[in-house]
């Protein structure tokens, strides 16, 4: 099958099924369609209806939008999420507005120099309101192309975007851009939909290779899982009958300023700390069952090495930044979660 054959396709089933009457498809002009582009960026057709339609009431064309305080764009994008989408809108008009006479750039270089517009919006922005042959990229069409093409990978992978880039090239037509482009993207959110693509009234299903190889469920790839690293560390904890030794940590870095047991490599590091710091030599060292405790971007596995010394006498007992917890006496002492949890379990 051929790249126009897909695009004539998708055309016919538009002008049969598509969406025609979305309020950024009136009175089309490259603002109107830029600010429901970026609406859409991150929320469903739906919900953004009505805040376009009061967004346009109060900022109808790009010099009203440049002109106004940002606390009123700001007040007319709340609840929409993601700000940063509304004060680069506020931006990219007063550049528009201050570099460009306040004509909206009709080159797609210029037009992704603007803030918050990349190149699948600039792409969008030319061909819905100027007729431009652009491709686009946005979520729905890369899980389109994925499917129909059996594209494998994730698209944040750089060769797996240079092949959709690819394809989104080669199947936008030169005749009814605008149309096609309205066309691809209401295919991915009304039948190509994330789960359960409803196929059987696809106008491509016919040579689309993830339904014909039953794949639809694995394409497009989802972002890998993240492999989180695993560091090691031995939380000593020293007891005595007046308590357990905690030492607070350096101000900056892993739980910062908090209260915790000295940590050491392994047991044999364990001993030379011992006689280090406290003068003695432990008889006995308990090595309890190692548990993993999970940060943003590690995990550490933390293996608790119990030393007990019945006669504390000749160890130092207080020193800045070090005391001898015990329930009884200690208290407002800020704790790593790790820290609380072992506590409790030597229930001193
Ligand atoms: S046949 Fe199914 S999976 Fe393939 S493009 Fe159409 S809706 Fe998507």
């Amino acid at each position: 099958m051929s790249a126009s054959d897909f695009s004539q396709r998708l055309l016919a089933w538009f002008d049969r099924h598509g969406r025609h009457d979305l309020p950024w498809q009136q009175d089309i002009n490259p603002y109107r369609v830029w600010v429901s582009e970026i609406m859409l960026q991150q929320t469903q057709v739906g919900t953004v209806i009505p805040y376009y339609q009061r967004f346009m009431a109060r900022f109808p064309d790009v010099a009203s939008l440049a002109d106004a305080p940002l606390d009123q764009v700001l007040h007319h994008w709340s609840g929409l999420g993601y700000y940063a989408r509304a004060r680069n809108l506020h931006k990219a008009a007063q550049v528009v507005r201050d570099q460009h006479g306040g004509r909206f750039p009709e080159d797609i270089e210029a037009l992704q120099s603007l803030p918050g517009i990349g190149r699948s919006t600039a792409g969008a922005i030319l061909a819905l309101a100027c007729g431009q042959r652009q491709p686009i990229l946005d979520g729905n069409v890369k899980r389109v192309l994925a499917r129909h093409r059996a594209v494998e990978g994730w698209s944040g992978e750089t060769v797996v975007l240079r092949d959709l880039w690819c394809l989104a090239e080669a199947h936008t037509p030169a005749e009814r851009v605008a149309e096609y482009t309205q066309a691809i993207m209401d295919l991915g959110a009304t039948v190509c939909t994330r789960s359960r693509p409803a196929c059987g009234r696809c106008p491509v299903a016919e040579d689309c290779r993830a339904r014909l190889e039953g794949r639809t469920g694995e394409l497009p790839a989802p972002r890998p899982k993240r492999v989180q690293p695993l560091r090691e560390t031995c939380m000593l904890m020293v007891t005595t009958p007046e308590g357990v030794l905690l030492e607070q940590r350096p101000a900056r870095g892993l739980w910062g300023g908090l209260w915790g047991f000295p940590e050491v490599d392994d047991e044999a590091s364990a001993l030379a700390w011992c006689r280090a710091s406290l003068g003695l030599e432990p008889q006995r060292l308990e090595a309890w069952n190692p548990f993993i405790h999970t940060f943003t971007h590690f995990r550490l596995r933390i293996t608790p090495l119990r030393v007990s010394l019945q006669d504390p006498a000749g160890c130092v007992m207080e020193a800045p930044g070090r005391v001898w917890y015990n329930t009884r006496t200690s208290s407002g002492l800020g704790l790593a979660a790790p820290v609380a949890q072992l506590l409790e379990k030597l229930d001193l």
